[in-house]
């Protein structure tokens, strides 16, 4: 596998979304993208149930996913309480998401940055103690911009970035929360990142908000980054980002990524087929994606069966 895509529907989308999806649907779900050969899913976020009730049954979401052979089970954290929570239900991986917008930190988890930073670091010491399998990931949201703050300057993500390695943390992610990045900044950002963190350099999390999404996916290959987030159907967004159209789409993303000859694991049709089961779950709700309104190419080939490529 060349690159991994990281399906982040069942948590980033289902959140957004008002109406809670049924437990059985949401596993139904998951095992359709693991089916199809998505190999890491971020299942849920571990929140106050009274602030996002459609995120209720994470504990039982992530202990049936983990059942699944070869997938790797995601869960996103705001602080100390949920990781516990997060690693007691046997999460693969954890991701803290850290706002190098302070306004923006303080709206969305109502904590400034030495808090948060304080909080990454007890996050870690658990693990240490009790959890030493377990991932801790942080993702730097608004890393390309704010719509709080506006600009965002580099240098404060890089800085961002080494407190969180200095915090303990596994990988560095960066995360386009309000759709603001342009290809030249993602390829830029990313290359500074790698240069600060090493391989510490995570994922990028791209939103389609003004049309950039994919453009901005090439501009982070360009910078060697190999693990990308997106959604199947392209839902979810930002609730701080009024109008945002949000993740770039998974069935897109993987035409684009398979289409370049590099190889996702994921099998399109089978993608495609599992966005059949969202549709169902939730009737009327906007289901974005070219590739699955116009179909494959006649003559597409996936990468790993291009001739003369080991499978
Ligand atoms: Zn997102």
């Amino acid at each position: 596998m060349d690159v991994t895509v990281s399906e982040v529907g069942p948590r980033d989308g289902l959140q957004s979304i008002k109406r809670t999806l049924p437990t059985a649907d949401k596993l139904r779900w998951i095992a359709a993208l693991a089916q199809a050969g998505l190999r890491e899913i971020e299942v849920g976020s571990f929140v106050s149930p009274k602030v996002l009730p459609q995120m209720a049954d994470c504990a039982e979401v992530v202990a049936q996913a983990r059942t699944i052979p070869n997938l790797r089970v995601v869960a996103l954290v705001p602080n100390l309480r949920y990781a516990t929570m997060a690693f007691e239900a046997g999460t693969h991986v954890v991701t803290i998401p850290v706002s190098v917008s302070e306004p923006h930190s303080i709206a969305n988890i109502r904590k400034n940055h030495p808090e948060i930073i304080a909080e990454v670091a007890a996050i870690v010491a658990l693990r240490r103690e009790r959890f030493p399998d377990i991932r801790v990931e942080t993702s730097l949201s608004t890393a390309f911009g704010c719509t709080i703050q506006g600009i965002v300057p580099e240098d404060d993500v890089l800085r961002m970035a080494a407190s969180m390695v200095e915090a303990g943390s596994d990988t560095i992610n960066l995360a386009d929360t309000v759709g603001y990045a342009n290809p030249a900044q993602v390829k830029r950002l990313f290359t500074r990142l790698r240069a600060e963190v090493g391989d510490k350099t995570g994922g990028a999390h791209l939103h389609n908000t003004r049309g950039q999404g994919l453009a901005n996916v090439v501009a982070a290959l360009d910078a060697g980054i190999t693990t990308f987030d997106s959604s199947q159907g392209g839902i979810g967004g930002c609730p701080y980002a009024p109008g945002a159209t949000g993740n770039i789409v998974t069935e897109d993303l993987v035409f684009l990524l398979e289409s370049m000859g590099l190889d996702t694991g994921i099998d399109l049709d089978r993608l495609i087929a599992a966005r059949a089961i969202l549709a169902e779950a939730l009737p009327g709700e906007a289901l974005y994606g070219h590739v699955p309104a116009a179909g494959l190419p006649k003559g597409f080939t996936p990468a790993a069966h291009v001739a003369g490529r080991m499978a």
